[in-house]
């Protein structure tokens, strides 16, 4: 009862309110999990997996993209859709984002010793790139690892949409530019204003987001979009990767649409660091070409892939 008569308080005047257990149980379990997510970062449970960027035409591997996981003691590694909502507004949110940072740096700086210097891309949520002594904290872990050259660490910025002032972000972005850090505008083509930031912000790479890269098989309408992407890359003079590449036919045909850069299950799924290595010899070792379709006839429409699927690949 005392619960129902605050949260009708809450509403303001003349307003009723039922208790609800359902709701009461779930504002529970988050705080619960709110708080061994804190002990999760106190006790090192955070984890990063890298999954590999290849250059679809001639089978190099040109990155990697870090990805967080919670290595759960009972549960096993725990997916990041699992736990980064009950953080992303809690000031826990922000220090692990700033752990993922410190973590990607250790490694890039592991792997330069052993020979291996790809660069990493780093996933930035729009709440931390915002957040006060953002570029301050990248230049100081920096610094601590100056063996790092701070061109292969590049911010994949998600969740577009809430990105609030665009000029305060474009300034961030242009400081952390000036640390030479590189962008990319991460899940493109879902945020509402994605084309005004494509304009403003100084970002190299557009990640045409993986629900179209998926979808191109079948809908037409989803093929239309990741061409208009890549049509829109080209324009701005901007890279364009795709992601969710899941088999040879998709990358062939981004190949074809004029799409070089993919990642996707289609060569690896996200790996554990000490993998990587190995990965990386054995794929460029064994790769094959992808087969292109023939040039258009007609030449009027936007390229021969659209609408010719089932291609013979090598
Ligand atoms: P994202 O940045 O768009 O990352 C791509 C997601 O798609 C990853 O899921 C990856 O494992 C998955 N993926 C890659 N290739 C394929 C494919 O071929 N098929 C399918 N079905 N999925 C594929 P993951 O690791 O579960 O991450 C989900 C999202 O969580 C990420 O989407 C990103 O938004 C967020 N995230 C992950 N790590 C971090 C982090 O360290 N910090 C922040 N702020 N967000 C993160
Ligand atoms: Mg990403
Ligand atoms: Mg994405």
């Amino acid at each position: 009862a005392e619960q129902a008569s605050y949260r009708a308080k809450q509403m303001g005047r003349n307003s009723l309110c039922y208790f609800d257990a359902a709701h009461e149980a779930a504002i529970q379990a988050r705080h619960q999990l709110l708080q061994a997510l804190r002990e999760a970062l106190q006790r090192g449970e955070f984890r990063l997996q890298y999954q590999p960027k290849v250059d679809m035409g001639s089978g190099q591997v040109i990155g990697l993209e870090a990805l967080i996981r919670w290595q759960h003691p009972q549960r096993g590694l725990v997916p990041p859709a699992e736990f980064l909502p009950v953080i992303e507004d809690d000031a826990l949110g922000l220090e692990v984002g700033d752990w993922v940072l410190a973590q990607a740096l250790r490694q890039l700086q592991a792997w330069q010793v052993q020979g291996c210097a790809l660069p990493v891309s780093v996933n930035i949520a729009a709440r931390h790139l915002q957040a006060p002594g953002f570029v301050e904290r990248l230049d100081e872990l920096l610094r601590q690892h100056p063996q790092v050259a701070p061109a292969l660490l590049e911010l994949e910025i998600l969740e577009t949409g809430a990105l609030e002032d665009l000029q305060a972000v474009r300034q961030v972005l242009s400081a952390a530019q000036g640390l030479g850090l590189q962008f990319a505008l991460d899940d493109f083509g879902t945020g509402y204003s994605s084309l005004a930031y494509l304009k403003n912000l100084p970002v190299r790479t557009l990640k045409i987001d993986q629900g179209f890269v998926r979808g191109m098989a079948q809908d037409p309408g989803d093929r239309a979009i990741v061409q208009a992407v890549i049509g829109l890359a080209q324009a701005f003079d901007r890279e364009v990767i795709a992601e969710g590449v899941e088999d040879r036919e998709l990358a062939a045909l981004l190949l074809a649409m004029g799409c070089r850069q993919g990642q996707g299950y289609g060569f690896a799924r996200p790996l554990p660091a000490e993998q990587v290595p190995g990965w990386v010899r054995h794929f460029e070792g064994a790769w094959r070409p992808l087969v292109a379709p023939p040039p258009p006839h007609d030449g009027g429409r936007p390229h021969p892939a659209l609408g010719t699927p089932g291609w013979a690949l090598s």
